[in-house]
Formats: structure tokens, C-alpha cells, sequence
């Protein structure tokens, strides 16, 4: 595994280092998970006295940052690689937690902080990739926004934090700010712990807590509880069609997916209906079933959108809504699948959408079945990106991404592998794979049965998309208690046509 590298262009390297070096970021450096290299600009000057700054033209208080050094730093670091450069800037577009999810899947950022006054325009205009600003205040020089994003980055990245899961639970997760925690002492000041978490009883602790998460919203975040608001609302309307839109709630409840576009009419409607008569909702809701709301979800982790699309004119809203970035697009109309399929992406095959609907775990019969590690990353590879059934674009990179975030499980005969299964990025089952000599052995239905009991443990509701043409494992599925759901649906993937 190598190391993502973070670099910072400063003229305060010492303080970037100091910064970030005591506690979990210095330990994830040491352990090679991530690499820090602050670089200081002033070591790339042609002035004989160090000077990197100089009046700006037209007048005004204070210095500016030339050009020509900050040029020379960051081409000495990058070797005229393109490479993701963010300017700390308090002109910037505000950081936020999905913004350093985002920026937790690269594998090389440069920083660059400016000083003074800031930095001759020119410069930046070659150069940055991106303007990032920590909030709406002036700050004397870029790097402590540097060193927050870069903490909030590194923490993010598989391996940084000792428990992956931790970082599902916090602030912001599904727009929602964390509910609040108690330690030793039972009792404090006179102060005691809530009952019910000394109760044992985890689904009254998670019950508790998730009200005491929205309540703590409402009250400090109104902003972001009217937000959080909105997506449930989304997501109780797409549930009367759960078959064929778990993919679309699923991403919304597991708080990975942002919403780009949704006929907000069709929603406020729904709101309001609801909220002055429920009961009249619900009966013009089962009329009207939510074939009118259009929606289109980004997950910017791993690039994928997913839409429906009502009618003709919210499909052609939806497709000119899609990031230039996106790399994976799924859709179950056949219009839209037509409308991307004109705009440059391909659809290589088509797939069945499975869905788990039950909460109660699957026995696993095959008792070897162990979460992969890199030392299984070339049998996955040899298997998986060989397999014309997978289709093609299936990158190596991808097999290592989803091992490094333990979404891999593989299946061992006497301590020897034999197959694997895991979660895709984007959150469905997949990558099912058995030898064939240990195939009709139940390990496929149990490397199944395990996935699916890792995802109700996370409180997911398990769904995959099984190809069209694949009956084998269609009936795998029917076996083990998953629906159908009544559509088809396509993944679309770039071509080299719409990837400039
Ligand atoms: N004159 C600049 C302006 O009005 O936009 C402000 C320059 S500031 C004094 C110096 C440097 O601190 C900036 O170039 C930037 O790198 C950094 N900085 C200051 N406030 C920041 C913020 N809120 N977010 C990110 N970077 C900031």
C-alpha cells in the first residue's frame, strides 16, 4: 500500500510539521499511511535575499506573494505531474466533511498557503486545481487551513483512525451533528448518565441516540437539520417503491449520497399534505406511487450518480446536472439509459436489482469466511479483472480500494482461498466469485449470507445488481430471501469521449 501523500507549499514548513506531527496524524506518518512533505517556497527564489514578495501593482496596503517561486516549488514537487492543488484561500468555497471525503480518495494533494496580502493572481491561474476556503474570516497566512483540512482529510483514509467505523458515527454524517456521550463516573456533580445507556439494550441506545442527534441539530444547526429534514422526506417518499429504489435510499440513509436534483414541487407537495393531513397524504401518495418525483443523487466518493427520471424533460435535467467527474451513472429508465448513452457513456450490460428486505442476519454455513487483507489482493485481481462477466474497466486500483475499507470477504477451503464477494463503492453487493472445482458446495450462498450479515450490522438494508443474463446467481439470491425489483437497470460508464 502506498502512502497518500500530502504537500504542502508554505513559507512556515516548521509549523506544518509541528502542527501535524504530535497524536493520530504523526502516528498514521510513521506507520506510512500518509506522507507529509512541507516544502518551503523560499527555498525556490532568485532573489539573493530570500525576498518571495513584493508590492502589488495599482497600489494598496500590504505585500503579495510572487509568482516565480511559487511556480518553481510547486513544479518541483508535482514534475509537471497534474496533480490536485488546492489554494487555502478565504476566497474559496467553504470545506466541508463531504468535501474532504472527496478529498480522501486522491492519492497526492499540494497545499498552497499564501502569506501577506496572498499571491499574484498569474500564478494561481496555472497551477490550482481547486480554491478552499476554512470559513468566513481572514486569517494571517494559509497554514493552519491547511493543516484542518489535512486533518480532516488523513482521518478519513482507511488505516488513519484505529476504528474504520468511527468516522460513520460523527457530526455530519448524514447531516446530522452527534448525539451526546457520556464516560466514567455514573454519576458526576450530581449529574447522572442516561438510564438507557447503561440499559444494554442496543437498539434503545441507537433509538436514543439518533433523537438526541436530531434534537441537538434542530436547536444548534437549523440549517442543516432543514436538510436532514428534506432527505428523509425523499427518502419515505421513495419507499413506496422500495423494489426499485433501495438503491437511491440506501445511499441517502448510509448519508454517502448528496442530492443534486429532485422535483422539489412533487416533494413540497408531499410535505405539505403530510404535515396537515396525514392521512390524506398517504392515500394520494399510494395514487400517485413517487413516479413524479425525479431525483439524481452524486456520491462523491466514488464518483457514481444515480437517477430517475419521471418524463423526458427531468431526464434532460437530470443528465445536464452530472458532474464532469463522474464515472459511473445508474438509471432504470430506458429513455434516460438512451438519452447518456447520446451524451458519450457507454452501458456495457444490464443488471437485476436485488433487495434483502429482512433484519434478521443469515446463517453462514461455511465457517471459513474472513475479511480480506492485501496479502488476498492478487488472487482477487487475477480472478476479478479477468472475468468477462465482470465487464470491463474493472481496475486493479478499485480491488485495493475496497480490501484498504474492509468491503472484501473471502472464502477459504482448509486455510486455502477459493472465492470472494464484497460491497461496491457505491454500496450494493457484488463481486461474487467461487473456483469452479468448489463451486455447488454452498460457499457462494454462504460469501452471501456473510456480506449480507455485515451489512445489518452496519443497520444497511442489504440490495445488489445481479447481470440480467446471470440466472445462477439470481436464484442464489431468490434462495436466500431477496426480492426482485420489477425494473431493469443500466450502469453507465465513461467513454474516452466524455472523460476530456
Ligand atoms: N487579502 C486576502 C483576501 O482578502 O482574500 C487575504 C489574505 S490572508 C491575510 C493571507 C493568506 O491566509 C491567504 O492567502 C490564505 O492562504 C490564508 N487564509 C486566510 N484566511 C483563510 C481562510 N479563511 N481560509 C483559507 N485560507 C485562508
Amino acid at each position: 500500500m502506498s502512502a497518500v501523500i500530502f504537500h504542502v507549499l508554505t513559507l512556515f514548513p516548521q509549523m506544518v510539521i509541528q502542527g501535524l506531527s504530535p497524536s493520530i496524524i504523526g502516528r498514521a506518518w510513521e506507520k506510512k499511511i500518509i506522507s507529509l512533505n512541507a516544502v518551503d517556497i523560499r527555498d525556490y527564489t532568485t532573489d539573493r535575499h530570500r525576498k518571495v514578495d513584493d508590492y502589488p501593482y495599482g497600489g494598496g496596503a500590504g505585500m503579495l506573494m510572487q509568482a516565480q517561486p511559487v511556480y518553481d516549488a510547486h513544479k518541483a514537487v508535482t514534475g509537471g505531474r497534474k496533480v490536485r492543488t488546492i489554494y487555502v484561500t478565504p476566497q474559496g468555497t467553504p470545506f466541508t466533511q463531504a468535501k474532504a471525503q472527496e478529498l480522501a480518495q486522491e492519492d497526492e494533494i499540494v497545499f498552497l498557503c499564501g502569506h501577506y496580502e496572498g499571491i499574484d493572481e498569474r500564478v494561481l491561474e496555472e497551477i490550482v486545481t481547486d480554491y478552499i476556503s476554512i470559513g468566513d474570516y481572514v486569517l494571517t497566512g494559509g497554514e493552519l487551513p491547511a493543516m484542518v483540512m489535512i486533518d480532516s482529510i488523513a482521518r478519513l483514509i482507511p488505516g488513519v483512525l484505529g476504528n474504520d467505523i468511527s468516522s460513520e458515527e460523527e457530526s455530519f454524517y448524514n447531516d446530522l451533528l452527534e448525539y451526546p456521550q457520556y464516560s466514567r463516573p455514573e454519576e458526576w456533580h450530581g449529574k447522572r448518565v442516561p438510564e438507557v445507556l447503561l440499559s444494554g439494550n442496543h437498539k434503545k441506545v441507537t433509538q436514543w441516540r439518533l433523537e438526541q442527534a436530531r434534537a441537538r441539530t434542530a436547536e444548534r444547526r437549523p440549517d442543516l437539520y432543514e436538510k436532514y429534514r428534506e432527505k428523509q422526506l425523499l427518502i419515505k417518499q421513495l419507499a413506496r417503491h422500495k423494489r426499485n429504489n433501495i438503491h437511491l435510499m440506501e445511499s441517502l440513509t448510509r448519508g454517502c449520497a448528496e442530492v443534486l436534483y429532485c422535483d422539489r414541487t412533487a416533494l413540497a407537495q408531499e410535505h405539505t399534505t403530510a404535515e396537515e393531513n396525514p392521512a390524506v397524504s398517504q392515500k394520494h401518495s399510494a395514487e400517485r406511487g413517487s413516479a413524479e418525483l425525479s431525483v439524481l443523487l452524486y456520491n462523491r466518493c466514488c464518483r457514481t450518480c444515480m437517477a430517475f427520471a419521471a418524463d423526458m424533460a427531468s431526464g434532460r435535467a437530470i443528465a445536464d446536472r452530472i458532474p464532469v467527474d463522474t464515472e459511473l451513472i445508474i438509471v432504470s429508465e430506458p429513455f434516460l439509459k438512451e438519452l447518456l448513452l447520446q451524451r458519450g457513456y457507454q452501458a456495457p450490460g444490464s443488471y437485476i436489482q436485488m433487495l434483502y428486505p429482512q433484519k434478521v442476519s443469515l446463517p453462514v454455513k461455511h465457517k471459513e469466511i474472513f475479511p480480506l487483507t492485501m496479502e488476498h489482493f492478487p488472487y482477487v485481481c487475477s480472478r476479478y479483472c479477468n472475468d468477462a462477466q465482470c465487464g470491463p474497466g474493472i481496475e486493479e486500483a478499485y480491488i485495493r480500494e475496497r480490501i484498504q475499507a474492509g468491503a472484501m470477504y473471502g472464502a477459504f477451503v482448509e486455510g486455502r482461498q477459493v472465492g470472494f464477494m464484497g460491497i461496491h463503492s457505491e454500496g450494493s453487493l457484488g463481486m461474487l466469485f467461487v473456483e469452479e472445482a468448489f463451486r455447488r458446495q454452498g460457499i457462494a450462498s454462504s460469501l452471501e449470507a456473510y456480506a449480507v450479515n455485515r451489512m445489518l450490522e452496519k443497520g444497511w438494508t442489504p440490495y445488489g445488481h445481479v447481470s440480467a443474463g446471470n440466472t445462477a446467481s439470481l436464484n442464489l439470491q431468490e434462495k436466500l430471501g431477496f426480492y426482485k425489483a420489477e425494473k431493469t437497470f443500466w450502469w453507465l460508464e465513461k467513454t474516452l469521449a466524455n472523460s476530456t
